[in-house]
């Protein structure tokens, strides 16, 4: 069976809108696209009264490489989070299909089901933040097209071992896509599964510049996967996904030095992540660290509602994740910069010392 099968069949009947910019190979004078024929100011050579390439071909090569894919096993967007809403949208019929996910994990697959009116089939996690294999392949029902597996999972931190991805891949044989969404893999120990797209069509990796790549702001994120799936989002994406600047910073970003300057600092985060989880196991208000292998810590606090507010009110903003599931007392940390963490453990460290004073009181 096709992985595009289990496409939505209007979309796969569709054809996609042809835009000027994707008709003018070869011309010199443009007067195709309405568009100015003079760049606005403080355009530095970019280039920006004309529209861009749909898929900037330097930046696809680039990420191509980075990522050791074939071009068209690539697709550039919006960050991540347009490939999660193009693929629920290209794969699930509204009022009739389903993701699956293993809460806790990140929020955008539900929030594009939902949006998409796709049921979201949900297989908790174990206790110890690992994934059920069987467990999620006992939850497929032929309603379910796309399965999203993230890893390392945010919030809880844990990657999803190399062999799990493979037994679910063997198991599931093309009956749904599985999605697995490694955002976080720069800064983990396991390896990215990209390579194995060759050898499973019904796989699918998203990887974002938004993290190890310090480039949040620009929104540039991919899909990688089989042609089929890729040309099909293609169909049903804007023209025009990532803007003339965008392409810029992250051909910088992605540069030699760019890269050389990634990788220092994804060092100092590895020795930060080792130093602020010790010291917050250190502390008394801090009943565990969770294993993570992200740039980011899940903490359970002995009152995380009261441990957030004194951060907030120190300029410290963290992440309340008190509302996932298994994580009812947890606190969601980003490893930054060592003055940040600095500060951020010199509150809690007063708020322990707080508590040794007042203890005895009422
Ligand atoms: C941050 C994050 C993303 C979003 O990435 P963008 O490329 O910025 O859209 C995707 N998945 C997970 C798990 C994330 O934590």
């Amino acid at each position: 069976m096709s992985v595009l099968e289990l496409a939505r069949p209007e979309i796969r009947a569709m054809q996609p809108y042809s835009s000027a910019r994707m008709e003018a190979s070869g011309g010199q004078v443009f007067l195709n696209a309405n568009e100015s024929a003079w760049p606005p100011p403080g355009d530095d050579g970019l280039g920006c009264n004309r529209y861009p390439e749909p898929q900037p071909a330097a930046l696809v090569a680039t990420l191509a490489a980075l990522y050791g894919v074939r071009h068209e096993q690539l697709l550039v967007g919006r960050g991540s989070d347009e490939a999660i809403d193009l693929l629920i949208r290209a794969f699930c019929r509204a009022g009739e299909d389903a993701v699956l996910i293993q809460p806790p994990t990140f929020g955008m697959y539900g929030v594009c089901a939902r949006i998409q009116n796709a049921a979201v089939v949900e297989v908790p996690l174990a206790d110890d933040f690992t994934l059920d294999v069987d467990a999620v392949l006992a939850a497929v029902t032929p309603a379910v097209k796309l399965i999203f597996v993230c890893t390392p999972n945010n919030p809880s931190g844990q990657c999803v071992p190399r062999e799990d991805v493979e037994r679910l891949l063997q198991q599931l044989d093309g009956r749904a896509l599985l999605v697995v969404d490694e955002a976080y893999i720069e800064f983990a120990f396991e390896r990215s599964v990209a390579d194995l797209i060759d050898r499973y069509e019904g796989l699918a990796v998203l990887r974002t510049l938004s993290k190890a790549w310090a480039l949040a702001g620009a929104r540039i994120g991919c899909l990688l996967a089989n042609p089929a799936v890729i040309s099909l989002l293609r169909r049903i994406m804007p023209p025009y996904p990532v803007p003339l600047p965008c392409v810029a910073v992250a051909m910088a970003a992605l540069s030699e030095a760019g890269q050389a300057q990634a990788r220092e600092h994804l060092a100092v985060l590895r020795n930060e992540h080792e130093r602020v989880r010790g010291a917050l196991a250190a502390l008394a208000c801090v009943r565990a660290v969770l294993p993570s292998q992200a740039n980011f810590l899940a903490v359970r606090f002995a009152d995380a509602g009261a441990t957030y507010q004194r951060l907030l009110a120190a300029g410290v903003v963290v992440r309340d994740v008190r509302r996932y599931p298994k994580l009812g007392d947890a606190l969601r940390i980003t490893i930054g910069a060592p003055a940040e963490n600095d500060r951020m453990l010199a509150v809690l460290e007063g708020a322990a010392q707080d508590r040794g004073f007042s203890g005895g009181s009422a």
